[in-house]
């Protein structure tokens, strides 16, 4: 069974953004990386998480 990948790589409906490089965001504020981008975007994504869990 292949059914719950986390990142659902969207129903066309509810992409908000497209980037051209294959990045999206869905109306419901979800995030969907290209192949490229992912690496770089989830290891910014933990640090800016990281810092903000330190401010508050
Ligand atoms: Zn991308």
């Amino acid at each position: 069974m292949a059914g719950s990948r986390y990142a659902r790589w969207t129903v066309e409906g509810d992409v908000e953004t497209r980037w051209m490089c294959g990045c999206i965001q869905t109306v419901d504020g979800y995030f969907g990386f290209c192949q490229k981008h992912r690496p770089t975007l989830e290891a910014d994504i933990r640090a800016r998480i990281d810092e903000l869990d330190k401010q508050s």
